[in-house]
């Protein structure tokens, strides 16, 4: 079988250098074109050099259109309103698009899973990596365990990052909540300040740290009364969010179109 033929969307920022060296150096993909805004510095430099590599004789463009002539997955990891017309481009042309895209509202999300009824085979992650799925995993049995204990989710990321919480800290807030088998938008408390009154039972709470280069740090803790549990994830290379998105696009490659997560992926779905 011939090699899938990926664009890097976003190849002038952190996580595209990742994501071209991740192709680079994975069997069964090849880079087809890599693009990323109007203006970028990125724009004309060559994809190979701009990730660290050799020479690829692919000039990092600025039009989505003329990078997905020819390609067969998009991997994706830009800004939420970029990620909403991208899914369109994939879903008219039948692609693999591979989403690690956070802070969508729910009205990019719901617009990102309509392409993927319309066509798109889509996987959207707040987090690529494998240990954070497992994480979530283990939030979600812990928080079902132990119904009376107070959860807060606290995260740290460099100082570059838009969003906040992390998509990271609102995928396990969410696995808190589906332990509990509550609404997590009814209980979400996402950042606090002034005379907030106290705790209500049942939130789930968050608290957001942000400085120097830190790539992604999430614990999640449940206090109770005389003893806190506290279970941590600490990421220390890119590569691992670049190393799931190829694995992700590798698998959504022969799956029908549809919108898919980490989970569906790493076959933990029942
Ligand atoms: P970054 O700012 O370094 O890179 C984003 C790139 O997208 C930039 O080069 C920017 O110019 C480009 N871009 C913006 N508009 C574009 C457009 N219209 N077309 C093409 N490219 C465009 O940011 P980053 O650290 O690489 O993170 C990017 C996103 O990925 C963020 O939302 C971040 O939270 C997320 N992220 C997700 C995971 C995960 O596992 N899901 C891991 C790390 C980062």
């Amino acid at each position: 079988m011939s090699d899938l033929k990926v664009a890097i969307a976003g190849a002038g920022g952190r996580m595209g250098a990742a994501n071209i060296r991740a192709v680079a150096n994975t069997p069964g993909l090849i880079l087809h074109s890599a693009f990323d805004r109007p203006g970028s510095p990125a724009i004309g430099r060559d994809a190979g050099e701009a990730a660290g590599l050799a020479r690829f004789d692919i000039a990092i463009g600025d039009d989505p259109e003329a990078a997905l002539e020819g390609a067969e997955a998009i991997i994706d990891f830009t800004a939420p309103t970029v990620s909403v017309l991208l899914s369109e481009l994939a879903a008219a042309r039948g692609l693999v698009h591979i989403i690690g895209t956070t802070g969508c509202s729910k009205e990019e999300d719901w617009a990102i899973a309509k392409s993927g009824s319309a066509g798109a085979r889509i996987v959207k992650t707040g987090n690529f990596s494998l240990g954070v799925n497992i994480l979530q995993g283990l939030v979600r049995q812990v928080a079902a365990a132990l119904p009376d204990y107070d959860i807060e989710v606290l995260e740290m990321h460099h100082n570059k990052k838009v969003d906040a919480p992390s998509g990271t800290a609102l995928m396990l807030g969410h696995a808190a909540a589906e332990g509990r088998g509550v609404d997590f938008d009814a209980n979400a408390v996402r950042s606090r300040e002034g005379h907030t009154g106290a705790r209500i039972n049942g939130n789930i709470g968050f608290a957001t740290l942000r400085g120097g280069n830190v790539i992604g740090e999430h614990t999640v803790m449940f206090v109770g009364e005389t003893e806190r549990i506290e279970i941590a994830h600490r990421a220390t290379d890119r590569g691992m969010f670049a190393a799931g998105a190829v694995r992700a696009a590798l698998w959504a490659k022969d799956q029908p179109p549809g919108f898919y997560d980490m989970a569906d992926v790493l076959g933990f779905k029942e």
